[in-house]
């Protein structure tokens, strides 16, 4: 009797737990992977760590050092090159409030919180100040301030890290606050965690979605086709079916997504979960990552496959974003 109340409908915390017990040891996930023989290749001292959720892992292909997710997550001894930069896209100096990003005309970017369910080697926020930058306990007093007295915002973004790792309750307070605010008519919600953690599109997240007056865009980061298996396609189809607008970013990334036929997998497999493709992001030239970049030309070839063998709604928009640009900047292909 005494575990009744653990067992709530809807608010099994087991997403709580996943979270918790990610992979962070790089031996483990080779041992998990029988992949221990290339062992000497990985760093294990990176001070970005290695983190998965095994829900990921299990989506990898065992034996195959190369795989497509793997290559996400596995600190390669490459990301020592000292070549990049640590705030590629000029984050620190858009910052107008602690964790606040107005950079783009009529919408603003929060930083919920630091913290990710899963560390992708390529990520731009890699050094992010996050300590120093997030709002502190969840005080969101000085960014609610800024977004009253500037009625020009229409869109709040909420980033990170991850605003999905926040748990409803806090999610609540937040779009509760925001909602107060008239003239914030759009919310945003940039999360990898529909991917990376399926079980965190629990029943409170769902109601709670389904009970704010704002238009919801909820735009998720798939990389590969392979990382939307039965449990992604589920959670997203309950995302859609709230009536939200569902979307995806990607990032071409040497290795796990650069070509056409990589590319098309994932355009269709967003498809079929009712996401269309949004952006593709050119790498930002983070230190530690440059080893994933793909070359102007050769994304611009690849990006003309996908027109010519998709449809137009199924092609992502390429983009590079260029610090002080007033939007994302497109890489066109004349
Ligand atoms: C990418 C980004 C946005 C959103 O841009 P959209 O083109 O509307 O998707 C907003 N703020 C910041 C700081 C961004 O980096
Ligand atoms: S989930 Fe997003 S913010 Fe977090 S490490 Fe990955 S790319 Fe970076």
């Amino acid at each position: 009797m005494r575990n009744i109340k653990l067992l709530k409908a809807g608010e099994s915390t087991d997403w709580q737990f996943e979270l918790a017990n990610a992979i962070t040891s790089v031996d483990e996930l080779l041992y998990e992977l029988g992949l221990e023989h290339i062992k000497n290749k990985p760093v294990r001292n990176s001070d970005f760590s290695l983190r998965v959720p095994r829900s990921f892992v299990n989506k990898m292909q065992k034996g195959d050092a190369d795989d497509p997710l793997l290559m996400q997550v596995l600190p390669a001894a490459s990301e020592n090159a000292l070549s990049g930069l640590t705030d590629p896209v000029g984050d620190l100096n858009a910052m107008a409030t602690p964790g606040l990003l107005h950079k783009y005309k009529g919408r603003v970017l929060l930083v919920t919180t630091g913290a990710c369910a899963i560390h992708c080697r390529y990520c731009f926020r890699r050094h992010f100040p996050y300590s120093s930058s997030n709002p502190r306990k969840n005080e969101w007093q000085r960014a609610i301030e800024y977004l009253r007295t500037h009625d020009d915002v229409h869109e709040v973004i909420l980033s990170g890290g991850d605003p999905l790792v926040l748990d409803n309750k806090k999610l609540e307070r937040l779009c509760t606050a925001l909602e107060q605010i008239p003239h914030i008519q759009w919310l945003r919600i940039h999360t990898r965690l529909p991917v990376v953690l399926p079980s965190r599109i629990d029943n409170g997240l769902i109601t709670l979605l389904q009970k704010l007056r704002f238009r919801i865009t909820l735009v998720i980061h798939a990389n590969h086709a392979n990382e939307l298996m039965r449990d992604e396609l589920e959670a997203l189809q309950r995302l859609a079916a709230t009536g939200i607008t569902l979307l995806n970013q990607s990032v071409l990334l040497k290795g796990v997504n650069d070509s056409a036929a990589s590319l098309i997998s994932l355009s269709k497999r967003l498809y079929q979960a009712g996401v269309l493709p949004y952006y593709l992001h050119m790498l930002d030239p983070v230190q530690g990552a440059m080893h994933f970049d793909v070359p102007r030309n050769r994304a611009i070839e690849i990006q003309n496959t996908l027109k010519q063998e998709l449809p137009g709604f199924l092609v992502p928009r390429l983009v590079k974003e260029m610090p002080g640009e007033a939007s994302k900047t497109a890489i066109f292909t004349i």
